[in-house]
């Protein structure tokens, strides 16, 4: 499905394409809202009438992905609650596999994430997904999420990459239409990024349930 020969620079989302994104929706619906209700007092259901329409006012900006933000807007601290329940930090299926073999090719890897790096500080003791990666690029460093245009700038300034002859992998498709009318010739959507929910549906976009699946054939059937 992927035109791999065709393609030398790799780019990969964290949260959902290569994490179980059950961690941050456990962490957002959940366990913020009953740790909210414990600390100041109030009931869950009013700490989910105060954080639930804030989070859904601030989503796909770069404030939805902003710790400091959420951190200010809640006067609470996300990243010790988040690092509450990090042992629900982990690895999609087919993850470990798919990157495993993506380094025994000559295509340079890079992390391209919204996720701040308070909650990749989190989760990297986890995943520890420095052992597959050539460069990790947050998007909080240029000031734009990665569904704006001003991201893929950016990024194209720092690694250089030709963009008919890249990937770009992600479970948000709004991102996966950012990268594609900024030039990216390749795209994957991931249709299940969350192991506790049910898949989403891809649109347009070529999709594989998860990475694992993405490995040529010709790759699997040597194992
Ligand atoms: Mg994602």
């Amino acid at each position: 499905m992927l035109d791999w020969q065709n393609i030398d620079t790799v780019m990969l989302d964290m949260d959902g394409t290569l994490l179980d994104l059950h961690f941050d929706t456990y962490y957002w619906l959940h366990h913020l809202p009953q740790r909210y209700a414990d600390i100041k007092g109030v009931s869950l259901t009013q700490a989910k009438d105060v954080i639930y329409p804030k989070l859904t006012a601030q989503k796909g900006t770069l404030n939805w992905y902003c710790l400091d933000y959420w951190q200010q807007e809640f006067d609470i601290d996300i990243v010790a609650l988040k690092k509450e329940i990090d042992h629900k930090v982990q690895l999609l299926p087919g993850t470990e596999d798919f990157l495993n073999w993506l380094t025994t090719t000559n295509k340079r890897i890079f992390l391209v994430t919204n996720a701040h790096s308070g909650s990749l500080a989190v989760k990297q003791p986890h995943a520890r997904l420095e052992r597959w990666l050539h460069g990790i690029y947050l998007s909080h460093d240029y000031g734009y999420a990665k569904e704006e245009q001003g991201f893929w700038a950016a990024l194209q300034e720092d690694i250089g990459y030709d963009a008919e002859r890249s990937l770009m992998v992600d479970d948000n498709l709004q991102v996966l239409g950012a990268a594609q009318e900024s030039g990216i010739g390749h795209l994957l959507a991931v249709s299940e990024p969350d192991s506790q929910r049910p898949a989403q549906h891809t649109g347009d976009f070529n999709s594989v349930a998860h990475l694992g699946l993405a490995i040529p054939a010709t790759e699997t059937s040597i194992w």
